[in-house]
């Protein structure tokens, strides 16, 4: 086994106060998962709907389970019991969707609006445009079981880290815009979840408060 619990402290140390670690553990076996809990890691992100639902029954309840992948919205009366996060909102549809299965249950589910900024066609996404002209239409103010939490993006997946560092400072004004215009009166409204294995420390310099961490901690993923 890859050394999960070494791995998971040399990310940990390396992020300051007020970066929070969610551990990446999709296609990763469960036993993986119970090494970082045991050593105190109690955020974990997945990204298929079905694998998350077989890790929950089996682990520790006090688990807080993201969901950062791509949702589909006839998906989410699957998790809408349990999730604490849906990072990757990147539709008016999928948010109102989260809302009508959270109410079911009597629950706010926090999720971040997912930017499209990096330059790969296959990237879901609002536009920052996009993004701008939903809060200003006022629409999600009526949806009382979700919570806007704040932003994820991925940056382009390239070795140019000025490429990198350029798209996570964008996301990082477009938080600082959109934060002034439409959440000033909530603190609530505070994540800017960026930053992978492979440019986490980037992430941390362009103000992310929220790194997804998978590789570096439990090793290559095995499809
Ligand atoms: C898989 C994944 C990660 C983790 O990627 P690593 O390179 O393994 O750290 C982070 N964010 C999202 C959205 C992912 O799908």
């Amino acid at each position: 086994m890859f050394d999960v619990a070494k791995n998971l402290h040399e990310v940990l140390d390396t992020l300051p106060d007020g970066v929070k670690l969610v551990a990446i553990s999709k296609f990763h076996p469960k036993e993986y998962i119970e090494v970082a809990y045991r050593e105190g890691q109690r955020i974990f992100g997945e990204s298929h709907e079905q694998e998350l639902a077989g890790k929950v029954q089996s682990l520790p309840q006090d688990i807080e389970w993201h969901f950062i992948g791509h949702l589909q919205t006839n998906k989410v009366k699957y998790i809408a019991s349990y999730i604490s996060m849906i990072e990757a909102v990147d539709t008016v549809k999928l948010l109102k969707e989260i809302n009508k299965q959270a109410a079911k249950y009597n629950r706010v589910i926090n999720v971040l609006l997912e930017l499209h900024i990096a330059e790969e066609e296959s990237k879901y996404g609002f536009t920052p445009n996009a993004c701008r002209e939903f809060l200003k239409s006022g629409e999600w103010r009526e949806l009382k079981n979700v919570h806007i939490s704040g932003l994820m993006m991925m940056a382009s997946n390239v070795e140019d880290q000025e490429q990198i560092r350029k798209e996570m400072i964008f996301a990082s004004n477009l938080f600082d815009e959109l934060k002034a215009s439409y959440f000033s009166d909530d603190p609530e409204f505070k994540e800017r979840s960026w930053g992978m294995s492979h440019d986490y420390p980037i992430a941390v310099e362009c103000h992310s408060t929220m790194v997804r961490v998978g590789t570096a901690i439990f090793g290559p993923r095995v499809y």
